[in-house]
């Protein structure tokens, strides 16, 4: 229950009005059927660099994800389900660098990170480093249901991902041609920090707000290309590039994970709005727009009333946005 709803019933029942009522006025408080999902498929290069047909393709599959998590939440299904099926879809699709298409690592190795959090009961899972779960974002939310643990990584969380009935698959199901050839161009002549920052960075995330009023988010990610063999970013770890809470907000980031991590930036947003009763759009903002530029990348969020915020400052992001006003947009660039 967020700050304001809280606020509100104490009022109502320190005046004493009727159960009735403050069960009818805090139904409307929070917007019973009011939902809103935010999507992103990475912050990075500009569109204006991927072929027509490659756009077209992202942009369809940016939708076709999309609408799948807007219709769980339309017929009053969890944010929660909403997210891991979002990014589910993404995983599938080589064009995003989460699940199958992921960049491959300095040994030519692909390794995912992922996380889900709810913000409803604060709980959350993630696995890093996975090299055979088909779903990482799956896994994550394994890790949060079924364990007392938030974070696996590495041989025990694929093994884990394994026993609970996951899909495994052959470490080479995740190589693609374009990662590869990415991974190749840079080891012979890109050797430098900032060629590599420029590069695909199509980590996918979501963030929902369902007609419950409950808010959850996720992250799926291959991390950066050529990234040491072991590295993990900020994509598994709570606060950093995922975070969700019912008093404030739900948030994915994307972009140069250890910048992330630095920063607490998923955290960041939630507090922001909460310590000084900003808004969503401002807390992100005042990140991504930092006079000291501390982040390389872009920040999706949605609050606890359904208020959608999408920034960043790389020269592209892939983004989605749908809600129960009807309102549904799909864009690459700025
Ligand atoms: N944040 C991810 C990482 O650093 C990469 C990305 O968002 O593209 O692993």
């Amino acid at each position: 229950m967020s700050m304001q709803r809280r606020v509100f019933l104490a009022v109502i029942c320190a005046f004493g009005v009727s159960q009735a009522a403050i069960s009818t006025q805090a139904a409307e408080v929070k917007g019973a059927s009011k939902y809103a999902i935010v999507v992103h498929g990475g912050a990075g290069n500009s569109p204006a660099e991927l072929s027509r047909k490659d756009r077209k393709a992202k942009e369809a599959s940016m939708a076709a994800a999309t609408r799948a998590g807007q219709k769980i939440l339309a017929s009053g299904g969890t944010a929660l389900d909403a997210v891991e099926t979002v990014i589910r879809n993404l995983e599938d699709d080589p064009l995003f660098n989460s699940g199958k298409g992921s960049v491959f690592n300095a040994a030519g190795i692909n390794e995912l990170d992922s996380s889900i959090m709810d913000g409803q009961t604060m709980a959350c899972g993630a696995v890093a480093g996975v090299r055979t779960v088909r779903h990482p974002i799956s896994a994550a939310r394994h890790v949060m249901t079924d364990t007392r643990h938030v974070l696996l990584a590495g041989g025990g969380a694929d093994r884990f991902a394994a026993d609970v009935g996951l899909e495994i698959v052959e470490p080479k199901y995740f190589w693609t041609q374009g990662s590869w050839d990415e991974l190749q161009g840079i080891l012979q002549k890109e050797k430098s920090e900032a060629a590599e920052r420029k590069k695909h960075m199509g980590t996918v995330g979501c963030a929902a707000l369902d007609t419950h009023g409950n808010m959850a988010a996720g992250t799926s990610t291959g991390g950066l290309v050529n990234k040491k063999n072991g590295r993990v970013g900020d994509s598994p770890i709570i606060g950093a590039g995922t975070y969700a809470n019912n008093a404030t907000c739900a948030v994915s980031c994307t972009g140069v994970g250890e910048d992330f991590i630095r920063y607490a930036i998923a955290y960041d947003i939630s507090a922001q709005m909460a310590y000084k009763g900003i808004s969503v759009a401002e807390a992100v903002r005042n990140k991504i727009h930092h006079p000291k530029k501390i982040i390389y990348g872009g920040i999706i969020a949605v609050d606890y009333e359904g208020n959608v915020s999408v920034e960043f400052n790389t020269p592209g992001m892939s983004r989605a946005i749908a809600d129960s006003s009807g309102r549904f947009e799909v864009k690459l660039g700025k």
